[in-house]
């Protein structure tokens, strides 16, 4: 009998918090930090840092930009400053060719667009909606994928920034899902990534949706897991269809692998 009640209440704490995402000590990976029960403000790169609980343990979750150097960084856990050591890591390099010159040399009209919705896009990945929970991931779509997040890009032999998502070859048309529980906070048309859509899980944690074909959800609606909210397309700058999923953790784009069951 005692055992019993040992057995239900340790089922009880698996479902009850949620899954810490897999730590990758590099630039584009993540930091999981335990914390004592007392701390109440974690930052980064003068971000807010999410903060969830797994059994009866606090631990800060913290994205590492892709630009971060090799060497030893540092999280403020109240007034405390803790070291996170950032490994090498080396990831592929990629030589694409576009046949779309402008995506290449965007001209200034497009530059200026290009400006106006990253600075649009740089207000979601800086925002932080309060939330005490972690939601579960899974893949946006079916397909199989490689190690795309991170890649170094030539375009037309032109060096551009890295690649800040995964990509997920599907044909047109095929069913895209939220990976997680969490609020539209925006969805457009973008001169780069084509018909997109932003969906915040709370704390500084962001998934982004690009070159979709179909967009089926507005702004301001609460999706859960597993919701068909979109259709993969080759909207933007692509040189076929995929669906390119990225996801940003306060404000640094990180490896969606790390979210999903190893
Ligand atoms: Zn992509």
């Amino acid at each position: 009998m005692f055992m019993k009640k040992i057995l239900l209440l340790c089922c009880f704490c698996t479902t009850t918090y949620a899954q810490l995402p897999q730590q990758s000590l590099r630039a584009g990976g993540i930091a999981v930090l335990p914390l004592p029960s007392n701390v109440q403000q974690v930052s980064y790169n003068h971000q807010s840092v999410l903060i969830t609980q797994e059994q009866n343990q606090k631990y800060a979750v913290v994205g590492i930009p892709l630009s971060t150097p090799v060497g030893t960084t540092y999280a403020q856990i109240d007034t405390q400053s803790v070291p996170i050591h950032v490994q090498p890591y080396a990831y592929a390099e990629q030589h694409i060719k576009l046949q779309n010159q402008s995506y290449v040399q965007p001209s200034s009209i497009q530059l200026e667009r290009y400006k106006t919705e990253a600075q649009e896009q740089h207000q979601i990945y800086t925002s932080f909606t309060p939330s005490n929970t972690l939601p579960q991931f899974i893949a946006p779509t079916k397909g199989k994928f490689s190690n795309s997040f991170g890649r170094k890009r030539f375009f037309n032999e032109e060096e551009r920034a890295p690649h800040s998502g995964l990509d997920i070859p599907a044909p047109v048309g095929q069913t895209v899902i939220a990976p997680a529980d969490g609020t539209v906070v925006k969805t457009g048309d973008y001169f780069f990534n084509g018909k997109t859509v932003f969906i915040d899980h709370g704390q500084g944690l962001i998934t982004m949706l690009c070159h979709l074909s179909e967009i089926d959800v507005q702004a301001g609606q609460t999706v859960k897991q597993g919701e068909a909210i979109a259709k993969v397309g080759k909207t933007g700058r692509v040189t076929g269809p995929h669906l390119h999923w990225g996801m940003s953790l306060n404000d640094a784009r990180v490896d969606p692998q790390l979210f999903i069951a190893r």
